[in-house]
């Protein structure tokens, strides 16, 4: 059956189909460990679960690679302000590196009471400096970096369309036009992005540094994924996920040093951006520090994948609320489906019914079809409770409703 997904690059629901028909190649931009991973992240890594289960159910082999973002990115997404690690290390009284190693078990610790499947790589922006700074080779040898006292910058002016991707305004991407933020004098454009820091300045001090043909510094924060990836799925990738924040700088900054590099080859075919989790209509963040952990989830009483079936509730492209309350029917309706299917065992064989195979592949097409429709996981969901009120013996019930949970990640057997 046809898979469709929304690609944001063409703004359009398109049929994926990958590059090499024996392995789809995913990349998934990770988390910055200087803070705990929180339930917004958890949305976010859940659906893209989903979508690596659906893949899978279709019938194809994945290759999933996962960053780590353990080079200390500033606070911006542009270049600007304090560096997250170091400013984390400060909080927590312990040096860059422990931040980040203890923040990244963390995270993956998070992920797992979600019960999403690890990525087959999981790669540390620091375990990869060599790789960065020989993608920052390439981009001078082709023209599009240039060096000033301060750092590397890419020339955004080199990069044809690098201000329309996505859809995004020049306007949206213009860094250093506030007055509280400090730029180098010797940058060409506004957006031109750094892709090595020196080790000078407000930067003179920074704890996480290496040599580099430009002198000891750090690496920007994009240069890290475009790098990572080419290494461990080469040159072009059928699909680049990440929060809708990635949407007007870092996943264009990714496009412009990947297809700098490699002589414009379309670095991803597709773009799968996620809407946030919210609290009283704010994003959930760490630097907002309105958050909840899974930690939190627990001490409460609840059981993590009463989360899980919450953001299973929304497409994630809609932004979601969140609210102890809808965790509260959450959590309910998981219970009561999980003893629907509990006492499908123990119910008595039902009658066979003449048109019971066609009733069985009638559901599990309307339940592909649904999560094959760009993840529509709330009408797939529906397709469970439909099963479980269908008049088909109960012994096909759960055996349909298990093969949908292969998907839906729910445990339901547990
Ligand atoms: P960060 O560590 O903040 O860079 O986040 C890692 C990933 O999680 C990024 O793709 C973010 O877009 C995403 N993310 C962060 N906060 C949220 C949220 N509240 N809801 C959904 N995704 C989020
Ligand atoms: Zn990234």
């Amino acid at each position: 059956m046809d898979l469709l997904l929304y690609n944001s690059l063409t703004r359009n629901k398109e049929l994926f189909i990958p590059i090499d028909p024996n392995e789809v190649k995913i990349y998934t931009c990770g988390m910055t460990v200087y803070d705990y991973a929180h339930i917004g992240h958890g949305r976010k890594y859940v659906m893209d679960d989903i979508l690596k289960r659906v893949l899978v159910y279709n019938g194809f082999k994945v290759k999933h690679v996962q960053n780590v973002t353990d080079v200390g990115h500033l606070v911006s997404d542009a270049d600007e302000g304090e560096d997250k690690l170091e400013k984390g290390a400060t909080k927590q009284n312990k040096t860059v590196w422990e931040v980040a190693e203890f923040f990244t078990n963390n995270f993956y610790k998070s992920m797992d009471k979600l019960n999403i499947l690890r990525p087959d790589v999981i790669c540390k922006a620091t375990e990869h400096i060599k790789e960065q700074i020989e993608l920052i080779e390439t981009l001078f040898k082709n023209g599009y970096a240039y060096d000033t006292t301060e750092a590397v910058y890419f020339d955004t002016s080199k990069f044809k369309g690098y201000g329309e991707m996505f859809g995004q305004e020049m306007g949206d991407k213009k860094t250093g036009v506030r007055s509280e933020v400090k730029t180098d004098k010797n940058k060409r454009n506004n957006a031109d992005f750094v892709l090595w820091f020196k080790r000078v300045g407000r930067f003179k001090d920074h704890v996480m540094h290496w040599n580099s043909p430009w002198g000891d510094g750090f690496p920007g924060w994009h240069i890290e994924c475009s790098s990572m990836s080419m290494k461990y799925l080469g040159e072009q990738l059928d699909i680049h996920t990440g929060g809708e924040d990635h949407l007007s700088i870092h996943h264009p900054n990714e496009i412009a040093q990947s297809e700098g590099a490699t002589g414009k080859k379309p670095f991803s075919r597709f773009w799968v951006h996620h809407a946030f989790l919210m609290v009283n209509g704010k994003k959930m963040s760490k630097s907002l520090g309105n958050y909840f952990t899974i930690q939190d989830i627990l001490d409460k009483g609840y059981d993590p994948l009463a989360l899980r079936y919450l953001y299973l509730g929304t497409h994630y492209k809609k932004p979601m609320n969140f609210t102890w309350q809808s965790l509260e029917s959450a959590s309910n309706g998981l219970k009561n489906l999980k003893s629907s299917i509990l006492n499908l065992k123990s119910s008595p064989r039902n009658i066979l019914s003449d048109d019971k195979e066609n009733k069985i592949e009638g559901f599990r097409n309307k339940f592909l079809s649904a999560i094959n429709d760009d993840l529509n996981t709330s009408k797939a969901l529906s397709v469970v409770f439909e099963v479980l009120k269908s008049n088909i013996p109960s012994e096909d019930k759960y055996d349909l409703v298990i093969s949908f949970d292969e998907i839906l990640g729910l445990k339901l057997k547990d």
